[in-house]
């Protein structure tokens, strides 16, 4: 591809500004072809395609695809498991897979998402397109502020340098280092979560370094919060930053980012060349309106190393196929919350099972726990109420420098405070105990249709 055009408005043309009956064709030759690779090369979607009793051979329209069964994250966990290192919905040899991005999950068991030497460049050159169309450009320079340890988002910094940008390859340094960096290389874009664009920008003007006259950021690409989403949030930032602030969404059993706004700055395009889109009631599993909100379910329609056919991503979006006024066709999502009770914490996925899984193993504690969540200046914080086990002679400071250290190995984050309770103060339930309280203004709704 020439990068000589510099002004183009998008990365690959033809493909970002397919009318939608060709592109819903492309992605129908396509699904033919990557769910007959699925059938014939990977043990798990063979079996599963077959008890299914459906034939790939005989796919003949999107509409077919409602017949295949969904895999989840709990799939890929127990397939994993179950033909070590990486499953049996592996569809070619190990020898072929070049890169394995791990994601934790809510039982700890980290799920591996391979790819091959296509896959990567693939999903690089979707990485690209991505920067692109957030207004990323040869002339910027890109600071990569994201995790590189065995972490999809750290290798996205490949995407911003082949589109051409200075990439200054940073991963999560402490922030003090990271304004440094900012200061003397003057970056022009970075990428990291919401919450930490405005910890960052707080931090920086605590040390006298003002944002908006000593950095040269102005462009900030986030992802993995809702906040980039949220107009309140996204405006505090941009403020503080004289920036403008574009939202990705990124799911590691796929590839990193998989959609990002345009410079319209109206919902997040998927790459939909590569990816199919279906929006679910997550109830019924029968499809929604665009405009309704419902769970976001992902095929993949060329990633080889592992096929994801009917991905359930746990997460509720609303969908919009109407003309973007960025002249890109492909769909734009919305993602308004999660299914389940995870929350984020610094970027990082905290699930109220693994606190429980470690309030549970210490001796000297009830095992009766409660989160809550708040914000404090865009940053969501939480505290953790837990109870002594009154037969307990334990010491108190004992007892909370142990869950401290538990708790940061198992969830790679600590609580702002913890309160240790008399046994006997926190509410008892026989039915399902409400072990989340959420007090965050701008939390997101979570829950189907
Ligand atoms: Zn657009």
């Amino acid at each position: 591809m020439s990068l000589t055009n510099h002004d183009r408005l998008y990365w690959d043309e033809a493909i970002e500004t397919l009318p939608r009956e060709a592109l819903e064709k492309l992605q129908l030759d396509k699904l033919r072809n990557h769910l007959i690779f699925a059938y014939e090369n990977s043990p798990y979607y063979r079996d599963a395609f077959i008890q299914a009793g459906v034939n790939p051979y005989e796919f003949n329209s999107l509409a077919d695809l409602r017949a295949y069964p969904f895999v989840d994250k709990k799939t890929e966990r127990t397939r994993q498991l179950a033909k070590p290192l990486l499953g049996d919905m592996l569809a070619v040899p190990e020898r072929d897979v070049v890169f394995v991005s791990a994601s934790s999950g809510s039982t700890g068991v980290p799920t591996l998402s391979p790819f091959t030497a296509a896959d990567f460049e693939n999903y690089q050159n979707i990485q690209a397109r991505l920067f692109w169309a957030a207004g990323v450009r040869p002339e910027d320079r890109y600071v990569h502020a994201l995790n590189f340890t065995l972490f999809v988002g750290g290798p996205d910094v490949i995407g911003a340098q082949k589109l051409g940008a200075l990439c200054f390859w940073a991963g999560t340094v402490p922030s003090d280092r990271l304004i440094q960096i900012m200061q003397d290389f003057q970056p022009t874009v970075t990428w990291t979560t919401p919450s930490y664009a405005w910890h960052l920008g707080e931090t920086a003007k605590a040390k006298g370094i003002d944002p908006v006259k000593d950095l040269a950021i102005r462009r900030i690409i986030v992802a993995g919060e809702a906040g980039g989403s949220i107009p309140a949030t996204r405006e505090a930032i941009e403020k503080l930053w004289n920036a403008k602030l574009y939202d990705f969404y990124g799911i590691s059993d796929i590839y990193g980012a998989c959609a990002g706004m345009c410079e319209a700055r109206n919902g997040l395009h998927l790459a939909e060349d590569d990816i199919l889109l279906e929006v679910l009631d997550s109830q019924t599993g029968e499809p929604v309106e665009d405009g309704e909100p419902g769970e976001m379910v992902l095929t993949t329609l060329t990633k080889q190393a592992r096929p994801m056919i009917r991905f359930r991503t746990g997460d509720i979006i609303t969908a919009d196929r109407s003309p973007c006024s960025c002249g890109r066709t492909h769909v734009r999502i919305t993602v308004s919350g999660r299914i389940d009770d995870m929350f984020i914490i610094s970027g990082v996925n905290v699930f109220p099972g693994d606190v429980e899984f470690v309030v549970r193993n210490i001796p000297g504690l009830s095992g009766e726990y409660q989160i809550s969540l708040y914000e404090q200046n865009h940053l969501t914080r939480f505290e953790l109420n837990i109870e002594r086990d009154e037969l307990s002679s334990e010491h108190d400071q004992d007892l909370l420098n142990q869950l401290q250290h538990d708790l940061k190995l198992r969830l790679g984050v600590k609580p702002a405070k913890i309160n240790l309770l008399p046994t006997g103060t926190l509410p008892r339930s026989t039915h399902k105990a409400k072990r989340v309280v959420d007090l965050r203004q701008s939390s997101p709704v979570a829950g189907g249709k």
